[in-house]
């Protein structure tokens, strides 16, 4: 008879990847599907400085994203999570018993299903930006705030996430300039007018980043002033040897597959109650792909242990 897993997983990021831990170690029969790297967005990180425990006995961090991924696909795999590297492309979750379609047209079985497919950064689209993520570019001031401490900065962004986290890298970088494409911000007054009080914070409008580079880090920014046409390059200060260039250009969620079918927001999120639950029963979502204030690792594996649980008594109450 075709296997009927009591869970299905699609994404196996930080969120997938805790709740493939929790689900198989309470003896659900677990499956988890990843269409990329195992891992998530955390795999290119080079430094996982605020995920706890991430601290070595002398106070250096020991942990990478690779290692910190590879770590949890290990557990998740020791309490008997079996994982399949493709892509759903297709779903059923009309009935008691949901199926999920791969990129080759196989059909998988469960009793539940999370979606665990994450959020993208929307990237700014210079030159470098790619080759330079995670050596001067970032896209996360929670994450990356620290390395930049007493060094100078750019927010490339005029939205809220931008001027908020503009005045986050204040505390630790030496100055702080906000880079805005168009001449006023797209957020509300009194946030700008709080963080344009902030000494070490200035702001460029009608200003695009057009590339970086560097000898393996960012050394120099290229911009351009879009309504004069001006160009200037940036050159990190002799005794920093280099700065960082954040983005903020907001994020996309991967939600695309599930529209019409699970309940989202404006902004394509999905919408899940207090224990992860979609408006479809069976139906959980874990990760950056609900709205949150901080999209982090801590947070996708908590939703991902939480609904797995939520998964766990759903099953309990529904098929026994
Ligand atoms: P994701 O990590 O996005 O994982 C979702 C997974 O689902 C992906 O692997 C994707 O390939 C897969 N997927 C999508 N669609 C499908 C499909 N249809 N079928 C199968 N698989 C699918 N957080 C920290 O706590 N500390 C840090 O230092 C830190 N640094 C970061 C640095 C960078 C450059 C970035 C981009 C993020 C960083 N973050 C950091 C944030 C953290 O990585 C995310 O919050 C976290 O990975 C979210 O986990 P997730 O499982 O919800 O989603």
């Amino acid at each position: 008879m075709e296997k009927i897993y009591d869970l299905i997983i699609i994404g196996g990021g930080p969120a997938g990847l805790s709740a493939g831990i929790y689900a198989s170690r309470s003896r659900l029969s677990t499956l988890i599907f990843e269409k990329g790297r195992m891992g998530g967005q955390i795999v290119i990180t080079a430094e996982v400085a605020n995920y706890p425990g991430s601290i070595h006995e002398e106070g250096s961090i020991d942990t990478t994203g690779p290692k910190l991924v590879a770590r949890m696909v290990q557990q998740a795999e020791h309490f008997g999570a079996e994982r399949i590297m493709k892509e759903i492309k297709n779903f059923d979750f009309s009935g008691d018993i949901k199926t999920v379609t791969d990129e080759n047209g196989t059909i998988y079985k469960a009793r539940s299903i999370l979606a665990a497919t994450g959020a993208v950064p929307r990237k700014a689209g210079f030159i470098g930006e790619k080759e330079y993520t995670g050596k001067g570019v970032s896209y996360c001031a929670t994450c990356d705030a620290d390395f930049f401490t007493d060094l100078e900065v750019f927010c490339i962004g005029g939205g809220y996430s931008s001027v908020e986290e503009a005045m986050y890298l204040s505390k630790f970088a030496r100055k702080v300039t906000l880079v805005v494409r168009k001449p006023h911000f797209r957020c509300p007054e009194s946030i700008v007018e709080k963080a344009l009080a902030n000494p070490k914070i200035s702001v460029m409008f009608n200003t695009e980043v057009i590339s970086v580079e560097g000898d393996g880090v960012v050394e120099r920014a290229t911009f351009k002033n879009n309504v004069t046409g001006d160009i200037w390059t940036h050159e990190a200060h002799e005794d920093d040897g280099t700065f960082g260039v954040f983005v903020f250009t907001g994020y996309t969620p991967n939600t695309e597959i599930f529209k019409e079918h699970l309940e989202m927001d404006e902004h394509n999120y999905i919408i899940t109650n207090e224990n992860l639950a979609t408006n479809i029963p069976g139906v959980f979502a874990a990760g950056d792909l609900r709205p949150k204030l901080l999209k982090q690792v801590i947070t996708a594996a908590a939703d991902g242990a939480l609904a797995a649980t939520a998964a766990e008594k759903y099953i309990e109450n529904h098929f026994e």
